[in-house]
């Protein structure tokens, strides 16, 4: 294994991300005993300052973290760890020890960064089965696949027209009209959003 930087206390700092939706999820410390054993058991340990002894991420809570990747910088003294959580990452109970920000800004926290697609699909195959009165997705269902389509290619121009205007306001307005009206066609043909992401996945191997 490659050399990595233990500072003058022995320790290296250890960022901890969620290997699926990238949010960072806490901080601690490692020593060489604590990669050690993470490296084996695919779980984290860390080294606790405070308490002055090796701590694996979860003894007490059962919140335990599953390592996908150990990166570490090009100075060889910080790691990124990457786990698929089971729990919450701090101890106060948050998914993210860092849901808090200095300048005032909303920090959301959300598990899933891209967990609305999930729930857009599944919104839409409802309002499909359902076809509740009033809702536009059971106009669009009740309309019909030519309705769909055109709306599709409708969408589509109004990207390209707030593009050329430069206006990114108007650009995510549309960019979010024309997702949402390809997974009403999406649901509509019966092909799952899980066979598109796939398709982008082989191409980026
Ligand atoms: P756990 O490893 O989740 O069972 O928690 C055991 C102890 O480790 C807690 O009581 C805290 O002292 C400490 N701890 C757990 N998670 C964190 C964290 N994200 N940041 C700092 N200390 C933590
Ligand atoms: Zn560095
Ligand atoms: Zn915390
Ligand atoms: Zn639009």
């Amino acid at each position: 294994m490659i050399d990595v930087q233990f500072n003058d206390q022995g320790l290296i700092p250890a960022i901890v991300q969620d290997a699926a939706s990238k949010e960072v999820l806490m901080l601690a410390y490692m020593n060489k005993e604590s990669l050690e054993k993470s490296i084996e058991t695919k779980q984290t340990w860390f080294y606790s300052r405070s308490r002055q002894e090796l701590w694996h991420k979860g003894e007490t809570s059962g919140h335990t973290q599953n390592i996908v990747d150990i990166r570490y910088d090009c100075d060889q003294d910080t790691l990124v760890v990457l786990v698929n959580p089971n729990g919450p990452a701090c101890h106060k109970g948050d998914y993210s020890c860092f849901g808090h920000s200095l300048l005032e800004k909303e920090v959301d926290g959300k598990a899933d960064r891209f967990g609305i697609f999930n729930e857009l699909e599944k919104v839409i195959a409802k309002r499909e089965a359902e076809m509740p009165e009033g809702a536009y997705t059971t106009y669009l269902f009740e309309k019909g696949v030519d309705k769909i389509l055109k709306k599709v290619g409708e969408e589509a121009s109004e990207v390209i027209i707030a593009a050329k205007n430069r206006d990114p306001d108007e650009l995510k307005w549309e960019v979010a009209d024309l997702f949402y009206h390809v997974f009403v066609l999406l649901r509509e043909q019966k092909l799952p959003l899980d066979d598109v992401l796939s398709v982008l996945e082989e191409r980026h191997r």
